[in-house]
């Protein structure tokens, strides 16, 4: 049977794919698109026509990349994979950060990782409580300082020591909220892997540049040890954005019950 050549998605996009490119390289995308095949390695003579420039992934269109993301299942399960599992992980994150129904489930199993596990995403609320509270005790510290400031002037001891406290809890209040709004300190949320409740738990990322990061926290209802496994891209000032910037994956931790008799 004649079969189409798969390319890589090295050669599929002129590069590797970057989770960092997002959807504003899709208006790049201007004027005729080259088209690149892609095949079903399935069924040989069945080949998928994915129109999109030839130098980012980010320029096929989503139903596109829905339909290479189906036959690369397709095609793994049946034991003959077509993409790389590093490119298939990047097609899996680029329609998250589309927001495809495809890539949302509920908890499952992985036989190769032995694990359960469920997905997390943005909880663009509970982060934007995050921030409001952060800059009300920003402001409240602010205003103890600046309250004492001429007490400070006239060199009165209790009022030197309230500035000095008052602009110290400032400076480390004022910090964390800018960490919330530099996407730094993100609130996720999904199912438990073991309950099915909804859970939700903060990520704290070191800093703008670092894409993943990993959060352990109890159940609320299970009490079931869970891990969150986080990815964002990159950027500024992410509560107000409006794609899906953090998403990733909560499972569930093995205990010592889980193997008593
Ligand atoms: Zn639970």
């Amino acid at each position: 049977m004649r079969r189409c050549r798969v390319p890589t998605l090295g050669e599929w996009s002129g590069g590797p794919a970057t989770r960092t490119e997002g959807r504003h390289a899709r208006s790049r995308s201007a004027g005729p698109s080259p088209r690149v095949v892609v095949a079903n390695a399935l069924e040989g003579q069945r080949c998928h026509f994915v129109p999109g420039p030839l130098d980012s992934l980010h320029g096929a269109r989503t139903e596109d990349v829905e339909i290479l993301y189906t036959q690369a299942k397709e095609a793994y399960f049946s034991g003959i994979p077509i993409l790389s599992d590093d490119d298939f992980d990047n097609i899996e994150s680029l329609l998250r950060y589309e927001k495809s129904s495809l890539v949302s489930k509920g908890p499952r199993c992985s036989l190769r990782g032995l694990n359960i596990y469920s997905d997390a995403s943005l909880d663009k609320g509970q982060t934007f409580l995050l921030a409001s509270f952060w800059s009300f005790l920003s402001v409240l510290s602010y205003g103890c300082a600046a309250r004492s400031l001429p007490g400070m002037l006239h060199a009165e001891a209790f009022d030197t020591l309230n500035v000095v406290v008052g602009l110290g809890f400032f400076s480390a209040f004022f910090r964390c909220l800018l960490n919330v709004l530099k996407g730094n300190e993100v609130a996720v949320k999904g199912n438990c892997p073991n309950c099915g409740e909804e859970v939700y738990a903060f990520a704290d990322f070191k800093d703008v540049e670092e894409e993943e990061c990993e959060t352990e926290c109890l159940c609320h209802m299970c009490r079931r040890p869970l891990v969150y496994r986080i990815t964002k891209h990159k950027g500024i000032i992410r509560p107000i954005a409006n794609g899906e910037w953090a998403y990733g994956k909560i499972y569930s931790k093995s205990i010592a019950e889980d193997y008593s008799p």
